[in-house]
C-alpha cells in the first residue's frame, strides 16, 4: 500500500513493543502507525482513507473513527492522522473534511478551520444543492446510483450523499437501501 508521502518522522518498520499472546508464543506487536494503517481502506476513486475500526458520534454526519493510541488514549482517527502526518493543530482550530466523509482519515482531505468556517462551509454546500435542485439537475442515472451506493458503503452520511447528488433525504435513502433502482447493481 502506497500512501504517497515521504515523512522521516514515520518509520513504519520500527518495532516498538514486544508482547505475548495467550497461546504462549512471543509476538511482535505493531507500532502505532502500522496499527492505524491496518484500520483504513483506501478508496481508489475518491482517495478517502475509509476507517474500518470502531467509531463514536451522535449521528451519521458526526460519526468519527476511534483509534486507541499506544499510550492507551482514545483518539479521533482523522485528528490523529492530521497530527501524525501533517502537524500539530493550533488551539481553537478544527480539523474539517474537504471530502465530507466523517469516516475519512486521509490527512490530505483535511483542512484546519474555525468553528465559523466549518459551519460556513457546510452552509455553502447546502445552498449550492438548493440552487441545483431548483435548476432541475436532480435527475439520477445508473452511474450516479452506483456512486451513491459506493459512497454510502464507504461511510459517507446520507446528508452528504443527498447534497452531492442534489436529491432529498427520502430519495437518497431509497437509492442506497436498494428500494429504488433495483436493476442497478
Ligand atoms: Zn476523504
Amino acid at each position: 500500500m502506497t500512501l504517497g508521502m515521504n515523512n522521516s518522522k514515520i518509520s513504519v518498520n520500527k518495532v516498538t513493543k514486544l508482547g505475548k499472546v495467550s497461546c504462549g508464543r512471543n509476538v511482535i506487536l505493531k507500532n502505532e502507525t502500522e496499527r492505524f494503517i491496518e484500520k483504513i481502506k483506501i478508496d481508489d476513486v475518491l482517495g478517502c482513507w475509509v476507517w474500518l475500526g470502531g467509531t463514536h458520534g451522535s449521528s451519521a454526519t458526526h460519526n468519527y473513527g476511534e483509534f486507541r493510541t499506544d499510550e492507551g488514549k482514545t483518539a479521533t482517527a482523522h485528528i490523529w492522522a492530521y497530527k501524525r502526518f501533517i502537524g500539530p493543530i493550533p488551539a481553537g482550530l478544527y480539523c474539517c473534511h474537504r471530502c465530507d466523509n466523517p469516516l475519512c482519515a486521509n490527512p490530505y482531505h483535511l483542512f484546519l478551520g474555525t468553528q465559523k468556517e466549518n459551519i460556513a462551509d457546510a452552509a455553502e454546500k447546502g445552498r449550492l444543492s438548493g440552487w441545483e435542485k431548483r435548476n432541475g439537475t436532480a435527475k439520477l442515472n445508473p452511474d450516479k446510483v452506483k456512486l451513491m451506493r459506493r459512497l454510502w458503503k464507504n461511510g459517507f452520511s446520507l446528508d452528504t450523499i443527498k447534497r452531492k447528488f442534489f436529491v432529498d433525504t427520502k430519495t437518497a435513502w431509497s437509492v442506497v437501501s436498494g428500494k429504488t433502482w433495483k436493476h442497478v447493481s
